[in-house]
């Protein structure tokens, strides 16, 4: 071996010591930061957006972004390698993440989770509301990229889109497939025929959802959840009333799930030191016979 082929070979390996010791010295903390930067939008001092578990100081091995952060999730994403879990929903089974209860409670499945996030060093941030004031929305845009419907949709307003004039069945249909979704549930007739959708993923609320409806124009809405006595027994009024409306529920997870995989490849564009996988949460829900 050479002399220069020598020097090569030290400066290979350097090269490999210092980028090693870059990527093992990035924190949670550091790609949340980057994630700030990137976003777009001024950060909130009001925000749910925040870590839930784990050490925001800890070595960060690999990022996953998901849904929500089931403990199925974290069992895959920590067999990946991966222990950043970068989520869009609650990881503590209500809108704040409060544990003081669950703690009181001494309860299982809490105690079960809290603990295998302890053992796997793993690390949780929610990424929700900035990642909704996005222009345009980040969840937005990864679900109706998911969908196909970009030429369908409004350019004033991102929640809007006039199909081609379809049946409310198989609208239902075309959007479970889309979505790859178990369980589609339809509040209207079957035969009602439409154009115009309204788009409202994840759990907005009934006055959100009312105000959508009550555009005269809007034939069918399409949400994630809500309480069956709000936006549900509204639908089901209108409909009996005789007016040309109708509601699909996806179900929250699969409504607003394409926007966490969009959020994966968004991530990917400036954390290159690590590996940024998207981990996808299993619908819960199943069809009785
Ligand atoms: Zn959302």
């Amino acid at each position: 071996m050479g002399v220069t082929s020598r020097i090569s070979l030290f400066l290979l390996a350097t090269a490999a010591i210092v980028s090693g010791q870059q990527s093992a010295t990035l924190t949670a903390q550091q790609i949340i930061e980057r994630i700030q930067a990137q976003v777009g939008v001024p950060w909130r001092s009001q925000t749910v957006d925040t870590f839930k578990a784990g050490d925001p100081a800890t070595r960060v091995t690999g990022v996953a972004t998901t849904m929500m952060a089931t403990y199925d999730v974290l069992v895959r994403a920590a067999a990946q390698g991966l222990n950043l879990i970068i989520t869009h929903e609650p990881t503590f089974y209500s809108h704040l993440d409060q544990t003081a209860e669950l703690e009181k409670e001494n309860d299982a499945v809490w105690a079960d989770k809290e603990r295998f996030i302890k053992e796997h060093h793993l690390v949780v941030w929610r990424f929700h509301d900035h990642w909704h004031m996005r222009r345009p929305d980040g969840i937005t845009t990864g679900v109706v990229r998911q969908l196909q419907w970009q030429k369908f949709q409004s350019a004033t307003d991102p929640s809007l889109f006039v199909l081609p004039e379809t049946t409310l069945a198989s609208l239902a249909e075309q959007m479970k497939e889309r979505l790859g979704i178990q369980v589609v549930r339809v509040v209207g007739n079957p035969q009602m025929k439409l154009t115009k959708v309204g788009l409202a993923p994840g759990a907005s609320g009934p006055q959100r959802h009312r105000s959508m409806l009550q555009r005269n124009n809007l034939d069918v809405l399409a949400i994630g959840e809500v309480p069956e006595w709000e936006t549900i027994e509204y639908v089901t009024d209108a409909v009996s009333e005789g007016k040309n409306k109708a509601l699909i529920l996806l179900g929250h997870i699969p409504s607003e799930q394409p926007g966490m995989e969009y959020c994966a490849e968004w991530l990917k564009t400036f954390v290159k030191e690590v590996p940024v996988e998207f981990v996808k949460t299993r619908e819960p829900f199943w069809l009785a016979k």
